[in-house]
Parts: structure tokens; C-alpha cells; sequence
């Protein structure tokens, strides 16, 4: 077996840092010198407690969490939340806003259908989802208790490039794939949620920031463990956290931090996603689907004219360490995921990769 590490572009679970993985390896067996793992160590535990509170106070700084907002460190995956929203959110109105543009965000409309009235705001459907609606295509409910929609589409590689107007409605946004890639003004939003995985951490973490007052009025079949009181009110710990992940998630943040925090993350953001669509759109045989201001800066989806030589593609990039390119089930062709962990030297040679391929075929 090779000891080599590949350039994985996988779209979730993702690459990590190199240092970051370092890091956990050498504490592994014994955390600061405590004798035991974290994976070891009681939830309840002065040591834990630690990681537990400056995980979120490093989010907190990083992302500029304002007072009033809340932080949960859940177990739902980001699945959990497209329930979780409505339960707890939709209220004695039941009706919310929706805008479908892509696979997840379609999931959670159908979700929110079980508990009230959905108003489909917006739909990229007509195009298969290679673009963003504008702000005077949203077709807003006054009633809605929410207006809800996902920032980047990890399966069709758009990304929303403004930040919807909704009056008093309140914004709700699953960021999985793109949080922390940029900086975002979080007095925005009623509610933010990822998915760990792509961005930040291992599976099996999901992060909820959200307006504390928008807690508490949870519809009344709204399960315990899903009702956003019950964590505010045990500060995530009304049961076993995620712990490992939660440890995970403070070395991820610390790598952000001496990468120049959001902004940081977003100069490495547009320098690979930057060059990928360069590349892409320079070359004879492939064609980036999305629209040009639509694009996303995180997953790149691109194809030739022929699935033969998507997999030719495929195939070839692989043996030269270029992993997991195949794109999506649902849209065929490629997909490079460039998250916040990717090198820019990954993409560099991905890029040479691409334009010999385009030479030589
Ligand atoms: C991956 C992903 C999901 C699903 O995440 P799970 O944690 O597997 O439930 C939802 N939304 C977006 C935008 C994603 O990228």
C-alpha cells in the first residue's frame, strides 16, 4: 500500500488538512497529557467541556456570531435539519418560503410539505438547476414564517452570490458545503445549518447557528431530541454529543484561524475555483454546465461531449492521484469539490492534468 496522499476531491466527507490530521494523530491515544483519548473521555468532563467551549467560541470569532444567536453541535446530519426547520419554525401559520435549487433544497421542500404550506419561491427545475434565480424572480408569501434556501448546490455546482431580501421573513440557510469558504454578515439570517463534512470536520457533526427567539415554538408533535429548545436549553448536551467530531471541529477552526479566517478562506476559494473555470472554459472538449454568475466556488462541475470520454477522464486522473472526480449520479460528466481544505497546489495540478487531456484527446 502506497503511504502517498492523493488530491482527493471528493464532495462530502471531504480532504482535511494534513496538519490537522497530524495534529489529531499525535493526540490520539493521549489528550494533553491526560492519560485517555477524547474518544474516551466522559461528555461531562472539565477536559471535554474545554474543547466543547472553545469549539464554539472559535466559531463564534471566526464567523462573527452575533449576541443573540446560538450555536448548537448536533448529530441530525444536515438531512436532520430539512425536519428540524419546519418543526420547529413553520408555527400556527404554517406556511414557508422555498427556493428549489438543487437536490437538497428540493428534499427539504418535500420535507416541510408534512407539516404546512409550502410556497415553492423560486425554481431553477426549468434549467436542471445550472442557475440561481435573481432577487426579482422570488415570488415571496408575506405569511411565510420563514423563507428558506440552500447557498450552495453541491450536486449541480451553483452558488448563490447575494444574500435573498426577504423583509421580516426570516432567512434560513443550509451552508453545508459552503460555510466558512467566505465571510457571511450572520444578522442576516434566522437560522444557519451545516452538515460538517465538506467544510469543517469529520461526519456526524452538524452545526446549527441560530436567533435564539426563533426557539421555542416548535410545532406540539415536534420530537424531544429535534426540538431546537431542548439543545438551546442544555446547551447541546441533553444527550451524548458528538464529541470526537466536536474535537475535530475546534483543530479544523484553529487551521482557519492561521489561514486568515473567512477571508483567507475566501482568497483560496477563488484562486481554485478561479483557475478550474479558466481552465474549463480555455479548453476544446470540456464545458462547465453552470452559468457564469451562477458558478460555484466550491464544487466545479464540468463534462466533455461524450460519457466514453468522461470516463476516459475519470479514469486517468485517478491513476495520476486526482480522486473521486466522478460527478454526481443525478448530472453525470465531473465534479471537483475544492473545499476550504483543498490546496491551491492540488488544483494547480489538477489543471495541468486537465489541459493535457485536452491536448492529447
Ligand atoms: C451533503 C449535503 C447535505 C446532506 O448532508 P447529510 O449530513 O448527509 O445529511 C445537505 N445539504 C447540502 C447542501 C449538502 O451539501
Amino acid at each position: 500500500m502506497s503511504n502517498q496522499r492523493v488530491y482527493n476531491f471528493a464532495a462530502g466527507p471531504s480532504t482535511m488538512p494534513l496538519s490537522v490530521l497530524e495534529r489529531a494523530g499525535a493526540e490520539i491515544t493521549n489528550y494533553k497529557g491526560c492519560g485517555m483519548s477524547v474518544m474516551e473521555m466522559s461528555h461531562r468532563s472539565r477536559m471535554f467541556d474545554e474543547i466543547f467551549q472553545e469549539a464554539k467560541a472559535k466559531l463564534r470569532r471566526l464567523m462573527n456570531i452575533p449576541e443573540g444567536y446560538r450555536i448548537l453541535l448536533l448529530q441530525t446530519g444536515a438531512s436532520g435539519q430539512f425536519s428540524m426547520v419546519p418543526l420547529n419554525l413553520m408555527g400556527e401559520s404554517g406556511k414557508a418560503d422555498y427556493a428549489v435549487t438543487g437536490n437538497f433544497s428540493e428534499i427539504a421542500a418535500k420535507e416541510a410539505k408534512k407539516y404546512g404550506t409550502v410556497n415553492i419561491a423560486a425554481s431553477s427545475a426549468d434549467k436542471n438547476h445550472t442557475y440561481i434565480p435573481g432577487q426579482q424572480d422570488l415570488i415571496l408569501d408575506p405569511e411565510a414564517r420563514y423563507f428558506y434556501y440552500c447557498a450552495n448546490n453541491t450536486i449541480f455546482g451553483t452558488e448563490w452570490q447575494y444574500v435573498p431580501e426577504t423583509g421580516k421573513v426570516p432567512l434560513v440557510c443550509d451552508m453545508s458545503s459552503d460555510i466558512l469558504s467566505r465571510p457571511v454578515d450572520v444578522s442576516k439570517y434566522g437560522l444557519i445549518y451545516a452538515g460538517a463534512q465538506k467544510n469543517m470536520a469529520p461526519a456526524g457533526l452538524t452545526v446549527v447557528i441560530l436567533r435564539e427567539e426563533l426557539a421555542g415554538r416548535a410545532l406540539p408533535c415536534t420530537p424531544l431530541m429535534m426540538d431546537y429548545k431542548t439543545m438551546i436549553d442544555k446547551d447541546s448536551m441533553y444527550n451524548t454529543p458528538p464529541c470526537w467530531c466536536i474535537y475535530m471541529l475546534g483543530l479544523m477552526l484553529d487551521w482557519v484561524e492561521e489561514q486568515g479566517g473567512a477571508a483567507g478562506m475566501q482568497k483560496l476559494r477563488d484562486a481554485r475555483s478561479g483557475m478550474l473555470y479558466e481552465t474549463i472554459d480555455q479548453s476544446r472538449l470540456f464545458t462547465a454546465p453552470a452559468q457564469p454568475g451562477s458558478r460555484s466556488g466550491m464544487n466545479v462541475a464540468f463534462r466533455t461531449q461524450s460519457e466514453e470520454l468522461d470516463a476516459k477522464f475519470v479514469q486517468e486522473a485517478t491513476e495520476a492521484g486526482f480522486v473521486n472526480l466522478k460527478g454526481h449520479r443525478k448530472t453525470g460528466g465531473m465534479r471537483a469539490s475544492v473545499y476550504n481544505a483543498m490546496p491551491v497546489e492540488g488544483v494547480e495540478k489538477l489543471c495541468d492534468f486537465i489541459r493535457a487531456f485536452d491536448k492529447n484527446n
